[in-house]
């Protein structure tokens, strides 16, 4: 293990370098994966058993959604099937277990991997957070299944904000600035417009805004301040590479034996 930003460290896997943030892992085993892994195409079924053999779960029990931009979640309770095939996974972006047999994922390319865990690591989420998803709070989401089904309070949770784009390269348009002031109080402070007059989006204090708000404390929230696009070589980005890109994993498991 090497160090890296914010707690975060480096490890180095059979296929490549993943991520993990040091205090995330007092409570539960996870990852971000790199651009080593595509998770996509003709090796993609053999790149997320990967993932699982690093999370120690056996592939098939990796559960991971169709991801739709939303605040749907979706709650595995301890033995619950998951589902087996692409066509079956839910439509949501948000995934919470109390399940220490399966690793739950979600899969980006720029927007927000947050992973989530309650006291002793016996309850876990992820969530996938785009500008949409962010502009929805999906991270809310995520606290709020943890505490409604799993009775997890938000003070107790640890998140470990992953790779995603930063501000320094997330360019939107004025819509987007619209759309979130219609959703949130105060949300120009997510905002800056540049000396050329585009306007920058901060995901990442919005969604760490977003965490505090719904009562995770500051202090238990690590943000990798890692950002994809300027990173090549060392993750995927999709505004940088365009729709062939890879995709990003960030997978967690609730600590066996964690009641
Ligand atoms: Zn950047």
């Amino acid at each position: 293990m090497t160090s890296g930003p914010d707690g975060f460290l480096w490890k180095d896997e059979p296929w490549g370098r993943s991520l993990r943030s040091a205090t995330l892992a007092v409570l539960a085993d996870h990852l971000f994966t790199t651009c080593q892994l595509r998770l996509r195409g003709v090796r993609e079924a053999e790149e997320w058993a990967a993932v699982a053999q690093a999370l120690g779960v056996d592939s098939r029990h990796v559960a991971r959604l169709k991801q739709v931009h939303g605040r749907e979640a979706v709650v595995l309770r301890r033995g619950a099937a998951i589902p087996s095939d692409t066509a079956s996974r839910p439509h949501a972006d948000i995934i919470a277990t109390d399940d220490p047999s399966l690793a739950i994922a979600v899969q980006v390319a720029d927007c927000v991997p947050l992973l989530m865990a309650g006291p002793g690591g016996r309850v876990v989420a992820a969530v996938h957070a785009g500008w949409r998803g962010t502009c929805a709070a999906a991270a809310v989401s995520g606290v709020e299944a943890l505490e409604k089904e799993f009775g997890a309070r938000p003070a107790d949770l640890v998140v470990a904000v992953g790779p995603s784009i930063g501000p320094c390269c997330y360019a939107v348009g004025d819509e987007v600035l619209e759309q979130f002031e219609a959703a949130h109080e105060n949300a120009a402070r997510w905002f800056r417009r540049d000396q050329d007059g585009r306007l920058r989006l901060d995901l990442w204090t919005a969604n760490v805004d977003q965490l505090e708000e719904a009562g995770v404390p500051r202090a238990s929230i690590r943000l990798s301040r890692l950002c994809t696009a300027c990173h090549p070589g060392l993750f995927h980005s999709y505004r940088r590479d365009g729709p062939g890109t890879g995709r990003i994993a960030a997978a967690i498991r609730a600590r066996p034996g964690g009641w």
